[in-house]
């Protein structure tokens, strides 16, 4: 049903998104000087440091901020009875079908049911094949013989990683339910519709949370878990109107699942998953115990050494697909009308002095409005010039700031470009050193979102830009 809406209200188009990636290094094509590999793709230089802010966000939040939940980064090769045991070599599947005609190959459930009660293509009006099973699991070989004894799957989940070490967990770590285990790690399947750019790819990250709790206070525990994936969305700024909840009907829930809710997000293409809260009820650890033989009942000391197989609360969101929100929710354009000029306290909205703004007052500018806690490049440092000792000074100043933050310098063209640049890549503070700077060692700190300066002393830089971090509220 969500798949058909396409309102959008920002102005983030996926091909304004696609080409900004691509030109400022977010995100290209893998192989790309081959023609491409599809459903896989390379983070640049500012796409890898984004997702590893996400990923070191989401875990912060996960483990530094829980006292209850501990991490795991387990191997993506795991013994092939594992996934006979959670179900994904029976059930992991998704429809297919095929125009005979244009040859457009389809998830049966992602086309209109019109079109495949009368089994005709909904690009071309084709006639349509039935609809067969088609299992997404990547399988290889390990081994040197190709045969059925070495057959292995890359993982289409991180969370079976977290099932089969959860009694490591509780004895290594002496955890006691309710406790959870989180996991950010690489997943694979073999997706059969792989568009829109990075949101449904083959190769894909996850993080992932597992919590384990007694049975009888699962109901309680996911909607506690809803409350807080909710919250952790506001905390990190997301434009909360683009966020709904959407609960999986009978015909849409998992095998393993008692019942599921995914946070969706108005992506340029529609509402789409961002995040799935799944009570997997006890479904994972009995089917361990029956294919590995082992008894994974926890005995609950609390509860005179009752004994007995947790339910299992499990928030699951893409990585990948989360960099893709942000990068469509961080989107804006606007007209800039005036933006002051460092070093000249009259300021000058339309750039006409010797070191203009760079443009004029009908300028637009794109800008990505990240939180400061996963922008790639927290500060970066400008020189308004690179004679008079500017450029050495700046270079200073950075070198004092790159301990506690992720800088960059830029010392080419009008600083009013500069600016626009920085603002496309997501930079939240501009520090600008002028003349003034080699006088008396103030800075012009300049806003992403505002366009605000204000003159701070270079000594007092890296404290002040800690408190904005932290007082950091979107304004647009
Ligand atoms: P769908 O039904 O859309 O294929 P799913 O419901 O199977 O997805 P889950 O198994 O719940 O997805 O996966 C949890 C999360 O992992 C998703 O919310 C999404 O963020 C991410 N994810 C799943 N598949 C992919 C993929 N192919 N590419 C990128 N991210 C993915």
């Amino acid at each position: 049903m969500s798949d058909h809406i396409t309102e959008y209200q920002g102005s983030a188009t996926m091909d304004k998104i696609t080409s900004l990636a691509k030109r400022r290094g977010f995100v290209f094509q893998s192989s790309e000087i081959y023609g491409g590999q599809n459903g896989a793709w390379d983070y640049g230089p500012l796409g890898v440091e984004l997702k590893n802010r996400i990923a070191g966000n989401w875990w912060k939040e996960m483990t530094q901020l829980h006292d209850d939940i501990v991490g795991l980064d387990a191997a993506i090769l795991m013994h092939p009875r594992t996934w006979e045991a959670s179900g994904h070599v029976e059930n992991f599947t998704d429809p297919l079908v095929d125009c005979r005609k244009c040859k457009t190959r389809f998830r049966a459930d992602q086309i209109p049911p019109e079109n495949l009660a009368a089994k005709k293509c909904p690009d071309c009006g084709g006639d349509l094949t039935d609809t067969r099973k088609f299992n997404l699991m990547f399988k290889t070989h390990i081994g040197a013989v190709e045969d059925e004894a070495g057959i292995i799957y890359l993982r289409p989940e991180t969370a079976q990683g977290i099932y089969v070490n959860y009694k490591n967990i509780i004895q290594s770590n002496r955890m006691k339910i309710p406790f959870g285990i989180a996991q950010i790690g690489k997943a694979f399947r073999n997706e059969i519709v792989t568009k829109n750019f990075i949101f449904r790819t083959c190769e894909f990250e996850q993080m992932e949370m597992q919590f384990f709790v007694k049975p009888g206070t699962d109901v309680e525990w996911f909607n506690e878990w809803k409350k807080r994936r909710w919250a952790y969305y506001e905390k990190l700024g997301v434009r909360m109107d683009s966020l709904r909840w959407h609960q999986h009907g009978p015909d849409e829930l998992a095998h393993y699942a008692k019942d599921a809710y995914d946070i969706e997000y108005l992506f340029p293409m529609g509402w789409k998953e961002l995040e799935g809260v799944h009570n997997r009820s006890n479904y994972d650890l009995t089917r361990h115990t029956q294919y590995s033989g082992k008894d994974l009942q926890y005995i609950d000391q609390e509860s005179n050494n009752e004994r007995y197989i947790p339910f299992i609360i499990e928030t699951s969101a893409g990585l990948t697909r989360t960099l893709l929100m942000l990068l469509c929710d961080a989107y804006d354009e606007e007209k800039v009308i005036s933006e002051k000029n460092p070093g000249n306290d009259e300021g000058n909205a339309r750039g006409e002095t010797s070191h203009g703004t760079g443009g004029s007052a009908d300028d637009w500018r794109t800008v990505l409005r990240f939180h400061p806690a996963v922008a790639p490049v927290t500060v970066a440092v400008l020189p308004l010039m690179k004679k008079d000792g500017l450029a050495e000074l700046a270079q200073d100043i950075r070198s004092g700031l790159k301990e506690d933050f992720a800088t960059d310098y830029d010392q080419a063209g009008a600083i009013g470009r500069r600016y626009r640049r920085q603002d496309e890549a997501g930079t939240p503070f501009c520090v600008t050193v002028d003349y003034e700077s080699k006088e008396n060692g103030t800075v012009t700190l300049r806003f992403r979102d505002s366009m605000e300066q204000i003159r701070v002393h270079k000594d007092e830089l890296a404290v002040r830009l800690y408190q904005e971090i932290k007082a950091y509220r979107r304004i647009k």
